[in-house]
């Protein structure tokens, strides 16, 4: 197979690429549940009109996905405190939200048409 992946094939590389960051929770000693995954058009429209997130969301295009992680059962709820997991996903061609202006620690996702 030559040339770049289509979004199609990138959307299935996202989500092995998830499952593995999952498994990676859990080898760094945190717990996880899950957060948003899929993000319809119309709700990523309404959240970018409360400040929070933007219309062309990869949530949109199956290409990102929330987590919440904990560490020794307290909520992790800062962006700092996803870093570690950040880095690592980094390491495996992920984008990190927490890398974001307005960060996003708790948001991964495979960068498309230069968006993340
Ligand atoms: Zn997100």
């Amino acid at each position: 197979m030559t040339g770049p992946l289509t979004l199609r094939q990138k959307q299935s590389k996202f989500a092995l690429m998830f499952a593995a960051l999952l498994h990676q929770t859990d080898i760094m000693g945190y717990s996880v549940t899950l957060g948003e995954g899929y993000r319809s058009p119309e709700e990523a429209q309404r959240l970018a009109g409360l400040g929070k997130g933007i219309v062309n969301s990869l949530h949109c295009l199956r290409m990102a996905h929330d987590i919440n992680l904990f560490k020794e059962g307290a909520y992790l709820t800062k962006s700092e405190d996803y870093e570690p997991l950040g880095i690592w996903w980094e390491s495996q061609g992920g984008s990190w939200g927490g890398r974001f202006t307005r960060q996003d620690g708790n948001h991964f996702s495979l960068e498309h048409d230069n968006r993340k």
